[in-house]
């Protein structure tokens, strides 16, 4: 907890990372474009640093945490700014393609990079509800692993720096995907004067239900075999046509049940209407342009 930091950014995720480190009794040194950003955490015993080069210099690592890859790279590749030998901890969103070029791109000034992603809201930073995922070499991440822990729950990746960002996207398929599929179910279910509070604790158990497939599924895409152990997919389109029929019936959107189908339809036209239903990878993994 003695082992000093540097928060760069300081909007309403910058404060809270910095606020967090400060509470786990870092010395903490913070900087952000716009300066009286940094008030309240220099009255709560940090430090401000005048510029972005002296912040730098101030923690034995240095959390970048802005709007933006294009704000991350103008502000630390100002000509007075000096990388070498600091070790970044990048925070802000982005995707894959920029965490591995800044990755690159900090490697060639001398500094050790990781790159990052924050699955929570302000608030929960500092507790363990925070999870924040790194990705980039191991030797970094363990060197470190102690000091981000006053953050959140901290996980390692891998060492490929554009993982953090895809794992963060993967997690917004997957919340999206399960709020619009229960927003069709309540849709549904109020045309027959059904609330919504008394749908969702049975539809909060069918979302469980269905995780529990996940893994089994996933060993028949990593095996490349979609044997029907529970049901052809040929028969989950027949399935599909009642969801898009039904809520055309009553009068709810159909779009999203229409799109699924139609998935489903070209994996059946392509010769896998007998396998099982995983084997719709194969219509994830391919670019489309429409
Ligand atoms: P804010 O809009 O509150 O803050 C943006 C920060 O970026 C400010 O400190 C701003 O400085 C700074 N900034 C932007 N452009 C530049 C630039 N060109 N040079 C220097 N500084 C710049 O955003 P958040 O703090 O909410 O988000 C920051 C990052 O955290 C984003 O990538 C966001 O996606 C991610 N995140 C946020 C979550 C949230 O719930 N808020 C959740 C998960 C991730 P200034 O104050 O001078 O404008």
């Amino acid at each position: 907890t003695d082992t000093p930091v540097t928060v760069i950014g300081l909007g309403l995720m910058g404060r809270a990372l910095a606020g967090a480190f400060l509470r786990a009794g870092h010395p903490t040194t913070v900087w952000n474009r716009t300066v009286s950003k940094a008030d309240r955490l220099v009255a709560d015993g940090a430090r401000p640093a005048p510029t972005v080069g002296d912040a730098l210099k101030a923690g034995s690592l240095t959390v970048v945490c802005v709007t933006d890859y294009p704000a991350v790279r103008e502000l630390l590749g100002a000509s007075d700014v000096e990388l070498d030998g600091t070790m970044l901890v990048n925070l802000t969103s982005g995707d894959s393609a920029q965490a591995r070029e800044t990755a690159r791109w900090a490697r060639r000034r001398g500094a050790r990079y990781l790159d990052g992603a924050i699955m929570a809201v302000p608030p929960a930073i500092g507790t363990a509800e925070a999870v924040i995922l790194h990705s980039g070499p191991q030797t970094d991440f363990e060197a470190h692993k102690a000091t981000l822990e006053a953050l959140g729950t901290v996980t390692h990746l891998g060492a490929d720096h554009g993982l953090a960002a895809l794992y963060d996207v993967a997690g917004l398929a997957m919340m999206w995907s399960v709020l619009n599929a229960w927003l069709q179910g309540t849709a549904l279910l109020r045309t027959a004067g059904v609330d919504a509070a008394t749908y969702a604790p049975f539809a909060r158990q069918i979302a469980a239900g269905v995780a529990e497939w996940l893994p089994g599924y996933a060993e028949q895409i990593d095996s490349g075999s979609f044997p029907a152990e529970v049901s052809a997919l040929e028969t989950d389109a027949r399935a599909m046509a009642h969801l898009v029929e039904e809520s055309e019936a009553v009068g709810v959107n159909a779009e999203l049940p229409k799109l699924i189908k139609a998935m489903a339809d070209r994996s059946i036209a392509a010769g896998h209407g007998g396998e099982q239903y995983p084997v719709l990878i194969e219509e994830f993994s391919r670019a489309r342009g429409d």
